[in-house]
């Protein structure tokens, strides 16, 4: 768990500019469309909430993350309550 949250600091730091707080809030609260986003360039991604660092299929890194992995993600980027 420890090396993981490493992963999330090093991916938060290059995060696209389109990957947004209210951006992962909208996806989780959809039924249908896309539950996961690229953070390296910010595509849609059809995989499911829980995916973690699948390989995008626009621009080829493994940076395709889940809505419920991506709102960790953003906690840890911009800190609880922000
Ligand atoms: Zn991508």
């Amino acid at each position: 768990m420890y090396v993981r949250k490493i992963v999330f600091h090093e991916h938060a730091l290059a995060m696209h500019e389109t990957v947004t707080r209210a951006r992962v809030k909208q996806l989780s609260r959809e039924k249908v469309g896309p539950m996961a986003l690229c953070i390296a360039c910010g595509a849609d991604a059809n995989e499911p909430p829980q995916a973690y660092m699948a390989h995008c299929t626009r621009c080829g890194a493994p940076s395709v993350y889940g809505r419920d992995e991506l709102i960790v993600l953003m906690e840890m980027r911009h800190g609880k309550g922000q």
